[in-house]
């Protein structure tokens, strides 16, 4: 423990946040980190203590809490502190190969289970990791690390994202020779085409990528397995395959009258904001939320992505519809710590949109039941509110009301991996999830990791999906493995 009476001394101070009325003017990263003094009281705050919930990772109450990577916070946290920075670097690099991601997006399942939670403010574990990992940057105390001794195994990934990046790099540090392919222009999945530059800069992706690169892993970019590459001359030219090609099947709305233009699922809407965003596509041909009264069907993460995104393209007016009722604002009684609290969360897009237009966009217990069009584009949706009736859901009769819409940006989940990973993979998939055992697939070459297994989930869950898999690789292709 840093300081006996840190957690007494000093409050919790968390990175500040530039003012939402301005923020929306960029799509620059809103976070600014604490002085380095201010930060290091921080890791005072953490009093290791005898249960540490927060390196947990367990599930209580149906959710998960706790880091699912088991990351060493109350060690780090010391070590910040105490000022022994590559001590502190360590020990985080130790459990968590990318903690400038989780850093930034993570939603801090440590956060909600410290003890110091159960009373009063959690430590900063979140802002706290991202220190670390920044200030190792800042200071030089991260280079290239080639591995010293090669093994003669080749070994492909299809798939960049975080699932992805975590076989690639662990199994190359162990020495085999990794190759990622990667369908889009660029490598990291949704951490770079999805989840939105204000969230997570894609310099700081592209950073990880150039290191990756420079200690032997091979990207090849732009190219699709199953498309562009034979899944036949993968299995053939490698010892083992690992799928990570993530959840990427959209949800569909059940609304009448989808047959019209103005309609577009999250994950292309915001792959598209970020490519014109760089100039890769005609931004007069893409259909962005410029001027344009935007309806988001879906009130979560992925939505208030999107609410964010249009804000900054100067939508006219954003309307975020939630089928589900708002939670509570505080824990219920059945919902106690430190089981992940399940209160209403006002995200950094809603907290925006309130400042500059005065009104939460969201609208809870409300689904869309038809979409009207004019010729050939949408025009106008008709709205209604929803119940539930012996846990299924109910349209209320006579709450329907119109909105106006130029553009529906359809945020409602997704029901598992594309119909292609079947087709051309030629392995068995289970309600949308490849199936696998220890993360090998029904082809025992094959293997597989993150959300194409667990379903659409978090990015330091899939960082968690790609160690445990790179250790059944490896044990695969050595006969037994030392990998943690
Ligand atoms: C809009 C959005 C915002 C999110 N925000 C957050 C957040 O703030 N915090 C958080 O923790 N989680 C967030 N998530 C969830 C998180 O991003 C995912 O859980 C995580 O990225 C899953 O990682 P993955 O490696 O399994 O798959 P993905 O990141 O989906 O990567 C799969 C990759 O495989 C590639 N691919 C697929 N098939 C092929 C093929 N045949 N050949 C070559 N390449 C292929 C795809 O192009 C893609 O790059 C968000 C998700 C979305 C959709
Ligand atoms: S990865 Fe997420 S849950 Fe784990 S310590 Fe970091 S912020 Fe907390």
């Amino acid at each position: 423990m840093g300081k006996a009476t840190g957690f007494l001394e000093y409050g919790r101070k968390e990175n500040y946040d530039v003012d939402p009325c301005e923020r929306i003017n960029n799509y620059s990263e809103f976070h600014y980190e604490l002085s380095e003094k201010e930060r290091r009281r921080q890791g005072a705050r953490c009093m290791n203590c005898g249960v540490p919930f927060c390196q947990s990772g367990m599930v209580f109450g149906g959710a998960m809490t706790g880091c699912p990577l088991h990351n060493l916070i109350p060690e780090w946290n010391d070590e910040i502190y105490n000022g022994n920075d590559s001590h502190a670097l360590a020990r985080l690099l130790k459990t968590n190969p990318f903690p400038e991601f989780t850093g930034r997006v993570c939603p801090a399942l440590c956060e909600k289970a410290c003890v110091m939670a159960s009373f009063g403010d959690a430590v900063t574990v979140k802002d706290n990791e991202l220190f670390v990992i920044e200030n190792a940057f800042r200071k030089g105390l991260i280079s290239p690390k080639v591995p010293s001794v090669r093994t003669d195994k080749q070994v492909a990934v299809v798939g960049s994202g975080p699932s992805g990046l975590t076989v690639a790099e662990l199994l190359n540090k162990r020495g085999h020779n990794v190759t990622v392919y990667e369908r889009d222009d660029l490598a990291g999945g949704l951490l770079t085409y999805g989840i939105p530059n204000m969230k997570l800069d894609k310099n700081i992706v592209a950073r990880r990528i150039a290191l990756m690169s420079a200690e032997g892993v091979t990207f090849v970019t732009g190219k699709e397995v199953g498309k562009d590459i034979s899944v036949k001359e993968i299995t053939d030219k490698y010892d083992a395959v690992v799928l990570c090609c993530g959840s990427r099947k959209p949800r569909s709305l059940d609304a009448d009258g989808q047959d019209c233009a103005g309609i577009t699922y999250a994950v292309d809407f915001l792959t598209l904001s970020e490519k014109v965003r760089h100039g890769k596509t005609d931004s007069a041909s893409a259909e962005l939320s410029e001027g344009k009264k935007v309806i988001v069907a879906g009130g979560g993460d992925t939505g208030n992505d999107c609410v964010a995104t249009c804000l900054r393209q100067g939508a006219a007016e954003i309307t975020q519809l939630e089928i589900m009722p708002a939670p509570p604002l505080q824990r219920r009684e059945d919902n106690p710590w430190p089981e992940w609290p399940k209160v209403l969360k006002t995200d950094y897009g809603q907290e925006e949109y309130i400042a500059l237009r005065g009104r939460d966009p969201r609208i809870f217990q409300t689904t869309i039941g038809k979409i009207y069009s004019e010729n050939g584009r949408i025009k106008s949706v008709e709205i209604v509110k929803v119940g539930f009736k012996d846990g299924k859901l109910v349209k209320e009769e006579g709450s329907e009301k119109i909105l106006e819409a130029d553009l529906l940006i359809v945020a409602a989940g997704f029901v598992g991996c594309e119909d292609s990973v079947k087709d051309n993979f030629g392995i068995s998939l289970s309600k949308g999830k490849i199936v696998c055992e220890n993360y090998r697939t029904d082809n025992p070459k094959i293997f597989a990791a993150g959300d194409a297994v667990t379903g659409q989930s978090l990015v330091v869950k899939a960082i968690a999906e790609g160690k445990a898999c790179a250790k059944a690789v490896d044990e695969y292709l050595m006969g037994y493995s030392n990998m943690e």
